[in-house]
This record gives structure tokens, C-alpha cells and sequence, in this order.
């Protein structure tokens, strides 16, 4: 079988909104307008034919041995060189070997579909293996015209041969005139266009249905035969009434792309058909025209082989990676339309030696560095002696691609007065992550994308012009990764161990497949039990989930353990340990069901459950936990469920397992917080085993695990930094469940307990939960005991006050000086605030000083310590009724400043006296 074996395509970043060209050249132009939609795709200022080709080739040679090509045919009507075989550039940049044809197919807009039947011929013939077919265009237009609106810059790529075949080649047909719709004399930058109308009726709308018809009759087939029309025509009317005419299905033709990109010359066609491709199913037949002096037709049967393609940019990729821009006259800049002072630096010689050309083509070309054979190190450029100062080896370097290398912005600059089409011209050091660094150009971003340790990676650009003597000089550059920013930000576990349990199925699959994709090298426990728990166990759901790990290229090992038993948990922790060297995450995620209404629940139900969840996530922490203390790093996820939270009829073993791992967290995020280990629960809602007959089946097919697995890695991640806390999540909403404990009242005290009847008559004040607040820990919740808010004070009136407190606060203080022991005042200087609170209350200051002391009513100036009391408290207190320490463990009496001279009170004063 022949046919394409691969695909890919490039459409520059750029984007120019067709309204600014109206709105720039409207007033000139007007009639415009009827095609400003949309905007076309534009060349960066480096970027030409070659470069595209190069670009959309890459993206074809993804998971294709490079070595099994000899032939690359080049398509295009705007190659850089008229004589020196552009072909021959594009197959150096690729490192592609020197035993190859490479042609160049050239002057007409069916150039590329004429090379893809001669690619397709030759290896059906016998005469090629495998051979790379790259079709790009970057046509100019008159500033103004309405082809400048039409046109869009691309190229497309495909491989073609017999092995590995996605669209077998079901036959070809082509008919050719020497219609001239419009012509390029040798060495002009612009076409020539006759009347559109002309091109249109007698062209397009003859000359396309002449050539499918044609195919059509040879294969003995009907449009019905043709699941996919693909054909370019910017005409967008006319475009559909050729299908109409052709007896096609608008469903059926394929988007001309003139609202998104414009049409790419003599790649269209291919990249319309990579398009087309790109959403085929096994099965399709698409058939792909070319127009341009006649027209080329080729029939093509999509195979299975389609779905196991590699990843790939492709044509809609491209289209999402996009920059528009609505600045006219850069484009014109960009296109060399318009002339701007370069400034004399520009002036410097621009020569190209080709000598050194010639010697250092696979280092310019094809960015070929060396590898030391010896030590290993990569290094650009290739030199006799390693760079490696602890190798220094001579000799052994071997040849090193380092275009596909993935690399960091190690520094940079964005310079203003160095010579730029687009400055500030942007440059620094890339690192690449396979070791070796280099100095490059950056294209493709503005300074402000620029960041070290942005992921780049390398493209092969123009580097400068030498135009005097008509020459391109071509090298490689570096730009920022599409999403770059977004990757650097990315919450990763390189270097770090994660134990899941239960994660070979439902929810501990997704987390360890998540945790495994983002670097961590996970230990998928799962001891392959029924729903309920029951049965021998099974080895297969954690293999198969490593699998899975493995096959995506990540690091798993397989753990078949009972959480259940301490001889489990601990296995689990060596598993990880052994294989990996430590463990940094625990998920404790594995778990059973065996729901019964309570009456009904047998001793056994109650254990088995408890035995899954609660003992099981104490066994597997515990170890863990040793491990992350000595560490001192760690994350722990437990896995509660909203029927613990907030209960489930017919799941009294499991709320109550569910709701004691909260327990367990509360004392662990303290006993973990000096370690740094943050331990966190997550109550979800998924669709797995556990819950298919428990939701409706329309609830079910909405609930996908991933939409709980960011939330629970989110918190496995050294990002997060919460602890002690509740999470529910399910099909995309997360919120946070807390305990919150209410403002409450204060209904007695040890010397006037309340009665159950103070209680009833306070209730609505126990029960009220407005201004309720979390607390962090038990000794928060006794420090709100011991000493409640004034304001959760008001029940206390009912303990009532001694008969006389009302009178005597003031009293008190007059009484003061003369109760003052002045002989134990020897060198004391202090001054005591008293705040009283209450209906007889008031601020006094007692000042201490020299075998003095001076009563005065109001605030002092500097207070050594001020004592808040309530007056009834404070009537007790000073009568003898209430011991100081007692009111102030009580909380009744508040101190605040220097405690421990609050003490002196009793030794200098003498109330009862
Ligand atoms: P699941 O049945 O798909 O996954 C649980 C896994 O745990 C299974 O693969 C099972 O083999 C494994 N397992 C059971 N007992 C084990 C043991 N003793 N040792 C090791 N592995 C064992 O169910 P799921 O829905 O993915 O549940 C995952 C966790 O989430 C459970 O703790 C569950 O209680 C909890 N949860 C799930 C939901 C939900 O909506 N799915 C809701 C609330 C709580």
C-alpha cells in the first residue's frame, strides 16, 4: 500500500487583522471592506518560504526515521533562490542524509500538489522508499490590492511511501492548460492579475470540475465515493457553487481557511489537506484538488494507522498559537514594502564567505553540535577537545542534533541600538536541557515574554539579508515554547515520591496517572479486591495502571498490598523506599463499601470498613510519616466523603470512618506543622465503582474523577501551603468544609453553676452560630473556655452580683491609699490600670511609687499593667470572696502588660484591713 505515511504544517504566529488594512488604505481603497473579515497569517520578519517549509517538515518528521527518507521535493512560488537548490537547504536544516533527490517544484500554485503526485508516483514505482514533500508560500501583494487580503502565509508537509501508511493513494489525475489567471515575470516581487471574474467563470469554476470529473470517471466512483472535498479557492461564492456544481454537500468541503490564515499559494492545497486530516477517521476518502494552469486531483482512503499518529502542531494547532496584531505598517516593514532608515550600523558587510559556508553547513544549516563519546557532555560548537574540563578529551566528539533539544533562557538582553526589523532585537544564552548552551537570537516574542528558565525552543530562521548581493543567510534561533509562561508556572514533582492507595481504579488511578505526568515516580497500591472488599485480591488493576504510567514515559511502580494490616502499610512505604528512594506524598485514597441501615449492620460491616479506611490510613501514614519528618518535607491527603461530613443514610460504618480521618488530619497537621508536612482531606464526588448505583445515571456520566485529581494534586504540590483543611470537589466546583465553633454564652461558673434550666433559657444564645469561628486547635478551644468574649458574656447577669458590688467599685478606690502597706513599697515605681467593666465600672490608676501611692479616676499616661474586671468580680476580688488566681485562670480578670508585677497588689495593698 502507498501512500501518506505523515503530516504536519506551519502557520506563522502572526496574525494581521484585516480591518487594519482597510483602515489604513480604505480611504484609498474601499471596495476592500468586502473582504476585510477575519485576519491572514504573516511572516515575522525572518521568516520566508524556506524557513516554513523547514518548520512544517519538523512537525511531519515527528516519530519519522529521518533515515528512511531519499527524496524531499520542494513546492513554492517564492523560493529565495532561483538558482542555488533551495530543496538542498531545507534538507541540510533537517540533517536529512546527502544520498537523496531533492527537487524543486516551482512556477505554478499547483506546484505542491504536483510534487505530491510525483512523490507518490516514485514510491510506487519502486524508485523511493520514503519521500518528504514540503510545500510553502509567502506571495506579496500591492499594498491596497484585494490579494493582499486574500493571501495568507504557510506551508504544509507530508511523507510519503509504504510502511506505516494513514491515507492510502487511490489514484491522480491532472489536466493542464496554459491558463493565465494571473503571472509572476522572473525577478518581479508582485503577480500580475487579469479580471476576477474571468478567473473565476473560466478558471476556477471550469477547470476544477474538469479534473475531479476526470478522476472521477477513471476511478469508476461518485461524489458520493468522497468524504472530504478539498480544494483552494479565495472566491468564497464561487467556492461553494464548484462544490454545488461538483454534486458535493457543503458538509463535505473542506474550509478554504480565509477567515483564519488566507490562502497559502502553492501549499494551500496541502495544508487543506492536513487540516482534513487532522479530524479524519479511519475509513474517510478525501479527495484534493490543485488549481493553478490546470489543475492536479488526488484520491486518497484514510486507514486505521490514522489514530496512532504522534502528537503534532499540524494546521489547527498553528491556528490556536497565534499572535493578531493590527499594526499595517509593520507588515509592510516585515515584507521589506516600505523603506526606514536602518541607521549606518546596518551598513556593516554582509558577505557570506562560502568557504565556511560549505565546512560549517550541518553546524549553520542543520545546528549540528558535538557529543562527547568519552564523558558524554554535549556541547555547540563541535570542537577537537571536550569542554568538559574534568574530561578534556580529544577526539571524540560525534555528531549532535541539538534542533529538537528542549531548552531554558539561561540569560538575556533585549538590545535597542543593535541593528533590528523588530527591535529591540532580544538575544541571550539558552540552555539546553540535554547539557550543552549556546548564544541565540531570539524571534517569535517581545521583550516583556522573556524570563529566565522560559522553556525555548529552537526554529530555523533568515538571519540576515545581504541584498546587494542577493544573498540569505539562514541559521537557527530560539523561541519562547507555545504556553511557556504557563509551563514555568506549572505545579511539578520532579524528584519526588508519591504513594496512592486504591489507585487502580477510579479516583487513585487518575491521581497517579496526574502526579506521574507532572514527574512524580508513583507507587500505585492497589490490592485488587471486590467493591466491598472481599476476595483474594488482584495484582492486574495496579499493574495496569503502571502500565499506563510507564507507556506515557513516566515512573511507576506496582504495590499489591492490604492497607488494612500495619504489615501492608508498612510494605507500601518500603515499595516506595526500594524503588524510589523515599516517599513525599501519601494519598490515602484506597476504600470499600458495605452499606446497611444501622439496625441491620453486623459487627463485621463495621469493622471491614473501618478497617479499609480509618486503620488503613493509619498504617500507611505512620511509616510515611517517620520517613517525611526526617525529611522535613511532607504531603499527606486523606479522603473523607460528604456522608461522614454530613451524613448518609445506610452508611453508619462509613460516614464514621470517613469523618475519623478528620480527626486523624487534626492531630497530624499539628504534629506535622514544624516539619513542614501539611496534611489535608478531600471529600469527593466521582464516577467510579463505589458510586455507579448509587447516582443517577445522568449525574454519573458528568462526574469524571480528573475533575477532582487538580484539587488533590494542588495539594500533594510544595505550592500549597494550607493544612488541617476540608475540601469537597466533583465535577469541577471545590469549596472548603470547616468545623465552626459558635460565640456560645456563659451561663455560671464553678461558684454558680448553671441548671438545666439556666440552659433552656438561654438556648437560642448557646445555639446561635453567627460570628461562629474556626479553631486551629484544642487549646484554642479551652483558651475560649476559660476566658470567653465580653460580649459572650450576657447570660452572667444571671449570676447574680453581691448586694452591695454596685456601691462600693468607687469605694473601693477611694479607700485605696489609706489600705496602702507603704513600708513594702521600698523602691517601687508602678502604676496599675484598673479598667472596670459593668454598670458601676470605670478607669482608675493606682500609681506606686517612692512609699506613695495616688489614686487618680480616668487612664494613666504609661500603665505597668492594666487589669480589666468586670464591678461585681472586682467587689469579690478585692473583698477576699474571689482568689486572684482563681479570677484570672477563670478568665474573669484580664491582664494585660507586665504580669508579673500585677502580683505586687497583694503585697502592697490591704483591702480587709
Ligand atoms: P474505587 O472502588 O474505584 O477505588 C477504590 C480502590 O481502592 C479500588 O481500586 C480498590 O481495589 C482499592 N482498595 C480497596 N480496599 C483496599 C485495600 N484494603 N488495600 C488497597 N487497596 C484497596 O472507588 P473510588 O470512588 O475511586 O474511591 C476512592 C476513594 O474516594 C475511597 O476512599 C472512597 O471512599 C472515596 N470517595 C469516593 C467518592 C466518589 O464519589 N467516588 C465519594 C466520597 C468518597
Amino acid at each position: 500500500m502507498v501512500g501518506i505515511t505523515s503530516f504536519g504544517a506551519y502557520i506563522p504566529r502572526l496574525r494581521l487583522d484585516r480591518m487594519a488594512i482597510f483602515q489604513s488604505m480604505g480611504w484609498f481603497a474601499p471596495a476592500t471592506v468586502m473582504v476585510a473579515q477575519g485576519e491572514r497569517s504573516m511572516c515575522n520578519w525572518d521568516e520566508d518560504s524556506l524557513t516554513m517549509a523547514v518548520a512544517a517538515s519538523r512537525d511531519c518528521l515527528a516519530g519519522v526515521d529521518k533515515t528512511t527518507l531519499d527524496g524531499l521535493y520542494l513546492a513554492s512560488t517564492t523560493l529565495p533562490f532561483a538558482d542555488r537548490q533551495n530543496a538542498g537547504i531545507v534538507a541540510t536544516a533537517l540533517n536529512l542524509k546527502s544520498d537523496i533527490l531533492a527537487s524543486d517544484f516551482t512556477a505554478s500554485q499547483k506546484a505542491g500538489t504536483g510534487a505530491l503526485i510525483a512523490a507518490l508516483d516514485a514510491v510506487k514505482a519502486g524508485d523511493r522508499r520514503q519521500v518528504l514533500v514540503a510545500a510553502a508560500d509567502r506571495r506579496e501583494a500591492k499594498a491596497a490590492y484585494f490579494y493582499e487580503m486574500w493571501f495568507g502565509d504557510g506551508a504544509a508537509s507530508l511523507c510519503v511511501g509504504s510502511d506505516n501508511v494513514i491515507a492510502e493513494f487511490l489514484g491522480s489525475h491532472a489536466v493542464s492548460y496554459d491558463f493565465v489567471d494571473h503571472y509572476r515575470a522572473s525577478g518581479k516581487t508582485y503577480d500580475y492579475m487579469w479580471e476576477e471574474r474571468w478567473a473565476r467563470d473560466e478558471g476556477y469554476a471550469k477547470i476544477i470540475p474538469e479534473a475531479v470529473n476526470g478522476l472521477l470517471k477513471k476511478l469508476n466512483i461518485g461524489m458520493d465515493a468522497v468524504d472530504h472535498l478539498v480544494f483552494p479557492c479565495f472566491f468564497k461564492a464561487e467556492h461553494r457553487k464548484i462544490a454545488r456544481l461538483l454534486g458535493a454537500d457543503q458538509e463535505k468541503v473542506a474550509d478554504n481557511l480565509h477567515e483564519v490564515c488566507g490562502e497559502t499559494g502553492a501549499a494551500h492545497s496541502l495544508v487543506m489537506l492536513c487540516q482534513t486530516l487532522e479530524r479524519a477517521r479511519p475509513g474517510d476518502r478525501i479527495l484534493v484538488a490543485g488549481f493553478g494552469q490546470g489543475c492536479n486531483v488526488l484520491y486518497f482512503k484514510v486507514t486505521d494507522r490514522i489514530a496512532d499518529r504522534p502528537a503534532r502542531t499540524g494546521v489547527s494547532g498553528c491556528l490556536k498559537q497565534k499572535k493578531t496584531i493590527d499594526n499595517y505598517p509593520k507588515f509592510l516593514k516585515f515584507r521589506n514594502l516600505i523603506q526606514t532608515e536602518m541607521g549606518i550600523r546596518a551598513e556593516a558587510p554582509t558577505q557570506t564567505a562560502m568557504t565556511a559556508l560549505w565546512r560549517k553547513r550541518q553546524m549553520l544549516l542543520g545546528l549540528v553540535g558535538g557529543y562527547c563519546e568519552t564523558c558524554g557532555t554535549p556541547q555547540f560548537p563541535k570542537t577537537d577537545i571536550c569542554v568538559n574540563p574534568a574530561c578534556g578529551a580529544m577526539h571524540t566528539q560525534i555528531d549532535y542534533e541539538f534542533a529538537d533539544q528542549p531548552a531554558v533562557i539561561k540569560t538575556f538582553t533585549a538590545d535597542l541600538l543593535a541593528v533590528s526589523v523588530d527591535p529591540p532585537h532580544c538575544y541571550g544564552m539558552v540552555q539546553f536541557d540535554g547539557g550543552g548552551r549556546m548564544m541565540a537570537d531570539f524571534t517569535d516574542c517581545t521583550m516583556d515574554d522573556l524570563k529566565v528558565g522560559l522553556p525555548m525552543r529552537m526554529v530555523f530562521r533568515k538571519r540576515s539579508e545581504d541584498p546587494e548581493r542577493g544573498f540569505v543567510n539562514y541559521f537557527w534561533k530560539a523561541t519562547p515554547l507555545p504556553g511557556a509562561r504557563a509551563l514555568m508556572n506549572r505545579i511539578r514533582f520532579d524528584g519526588q515520591v508519591a504513594v496512592v492507595t486504591g489507585a487502580g481504579g477510579g479516583l487513585g488511578r487518575v491521581y497517579a496517572l496526574e502526579l506521574a505526568q507532572r514527574g512524580a515516580q508513583v507507587v500505585v497500591n492497589d490490592f485488587g479486591g471486590a467493591r466491598d472488599g472481599s476476595g483474594d485480591g488482584s495484582a492486574s488493576p495496579a499493574d495496569r495502571v503502571v502500565a499506563e504510567i510507564q507507556a506515557a514515559g513516566g515512573r511507576a511502580a506496582a504495590n499489591y498490598d492490604n492497607v488494612a494490616t500495619a504489615e501492608g502499610g508498612e510494605n507500601i512505604i518500603r515499595t516506595a523506599v526500594e524503588a524510589f528512594g523515599g516517599v513525599d506524598i501519601v494519598i490515602n485514597n484506597a476504600g470499600i463499601l458495605r452499606d446497611k441501615s444501622f439496625t441491620k449492620m453486623e459487627p463485621e460491616n463495621w469493622d471491614a470498613v473501618m478497617a479499609v479506611h480509618l486503620n488503613g490510613a493509619f498504617h500507611v501514614t505512620r511509616p510515611a510519616f517517620a520517613l517525611m519528618k526526617e525529611r522535613g518535607y511532607g504531603r499527606v491527603v486523606m479522603t473523607t466523603s460528604a456522608a461522614g461530613l454530613y451524613g448518609n443514610f445506610g452508611q453508619a460504618n462509613y460516614s464514621a470512618a470517613k469523618m475519623a480521618l478528620v480527626g486523624l488530619m487534626n492531630t497530624l497537621k499539628l504534629e506535622g506543622a514544624k516539619y513542614d508536612i501539611r496534611v489535608n482531606t478531600v471529600a469527593p464526588l466521582a464516577a467510579s465503582r463505589l458510586t455507579e448505583d448509587i447516582l443517577p445515571p445522568d449525574m454519573f456520566a458528568r462526574m469524571k474523577p480528573e475533575l477532582v485529581a487538580p484539587l488533590v494534586v494542588y495539594l500533594c504540590s510544595d505550592r500549597c501551603q494550607e493544612t488541617g483543611a476540608i475540601f469537597n470537589a466533583g465535577m469541577g466546583y471545590v469549596n472548603r468544609a470547616a468545623f465552626m465553633t459558635g460565640p456560645g454564652t456563659v451561663v455560671g461558673d464553678d461558684m454558680a453553676p448553671p441548671t438545666p434550666e439556666l440552659i433552656h433559657q438561654h438556648w437560642d444564645a448557646i445555639n446561635a452560630m453567627e460570628g461562629a469561628k474556626e479553631l486551629p486547635d484544642l487549646t484554642s478551644a479551652l483558651m475560649d473556655l476559660m476566658a470567653p468574649a465580653p460580649q459572650n458574656e450576657a447570660a452572667r447577669t444571671t449570676v447574680e452580683p453581691s448586694p452591695d458590688a454596685a456601691l462600693n467599685v468607687a469605694a473601693v478606690f477611694e479607700k485605696m491609699p489609706a489600705a496602702f502597706i507603704a513600708d513594702a513599697a521600698a523602691g517601687i515605681d508602678v502604676v496599675f490600670q484598673y479598667c472596670i467593666s459593668g454598670p458601676e465600672g470605670g478607669d482608675w490608676a493606682v500609681a506606686v511609687k517612692d512609699r506613695t501611692c495616688t489614686v487618680t479616676k480616668g487612664l494613666a499616661e504609661k500603665a505597668t499593667c492594666t487589669l480589666r474586671i468586670r464591678d461585681a468580680d472586682f467587689v469579690r476580688l478585692i473583698s477576699g470572696e474571689l482568689p486572684a488566681m482563681q479570677a484570672y485562670t477563670s478568665g474573669k480578670l484580664k491582664i494585660e502588660g507586665d504580669i508579673m508585677k500585677s502580683q505586687l497588689i497583694e503585697k502592697l495593698f490591704s483591702m480587709k484591713a
